[in-house]
C-alpha cells in the first residue's frame, strides 16, 4: 500500500467474496485512519463499535421488557388468588366507601379469567 499523495488508499479491511470464495481487500476508498490503517465508512471500527453498542442497548431494552412480561405472567395465578381473597375480605369489612377498589379488583379478576367487557357485568 503506497502513501504518496496521488495514490488512493483503499480500505484495509479484508472481506469475504462469495463468488471467489476467498478473502480480498475491501474495494472502497479509505476515509478514516484507525491505529494507522485506512478504513472505508462501512468498515470504520469506531462506527462498527457504535452500531454494536446501539444494537446491544436496544436488545437490553427488549430483554428487560420480555423479562417483565414473563415475570407478570408467572405471577398472574398468585395475583388472581390474592385478588379473590382481598375481594372477599373487602366485601365484608370495607363497605361502600371502598367500592371503587372493589370494582378494580373485580375487573382485574374478570380480565385474568378471560372475560370480555361484554360478558362481565
Ligand atoms: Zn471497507
Amino acid at each position: 500500500m503506497s502513501t504518496s499523495a496521488n495514490d488512493v488508499v483503499m480500505c484495509s479491511e479484508r472481506v469475504y467474496d462469495k463468488i471467489s470464495k476467498g478473502f480480498s481487500q475491501c474495494r472502497y476508498k479509505g476515509k478514516v485512519v484507525r491505529n494507522g490503517k485506512q478504513y472505508c465508512g462501512l468498515h470504520d471500527p469506531v462506527k462498527i463499535e457504535e452500531k454494536d453498542a446501539a444494537k446491544q442497548a436496544r436488545w437490553e431494552i427488549e430483554w428487560e421488557a420480555d423479562r417483565k412480561k414473563y415475570a407478570l405472567r408467572a405471577a398472574g395465578p398468585g395475583l388472581l388468588e390474592a385478588c379473590k381473597a382481598a375481594l372477599t375480605l373487602h366485601l365484608w369489612e370495607a363497605g361502600a366507601h371502598n367500592q371503587t377498589i372493589i370494582w378494580q379488583i373485580e375487573a382485574a379478576i374478570a380480565k385474568a379469567e378471560g372475560e370480555t367487557s361484554e360478558t362481565s357485568r
